[in-house]
């Protein structure tokens, strides 16, 4: 395995470190995310549109939760009781 790296905010001119990504935070710190959001939330852009600019990730967290509830199942199902 890799030595664990530091990930950073996506904005390049940004840069702060995800000490706690949040989950769903499409790449971006907690400022930056929050700042997004609110622009979202105004109607002046969209996650669709900060994709493209290059400015969020894909949400990719509810695939990780499939496959997380996937496993918790079976794990419950074959489970040691
Ligand atoms: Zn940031």
């Amino acid at each position: 395995m890799e030595p664990t790296k530091e990930v950073l905010c996506i904005v390049p001119s940004c840069g702060r470190p995800l000490h706690t990504p949040i989950r769903g935070a499409r790449g971006l710190c907690y400022k930056c995310y929050a700042a997004a959001n609110f622009q979202i939330k105004r109607g002046k852009t969209t996650w669709a549109e900060l994709e493209r600019l290059g400015l969020a990730l894909p949400a990719v967290y509810k695939m990780t939760d499939r496959v997380f509830s996937t496993a918790f199942k079976q794990a419950k199902a074959g489970g040691a009781s």
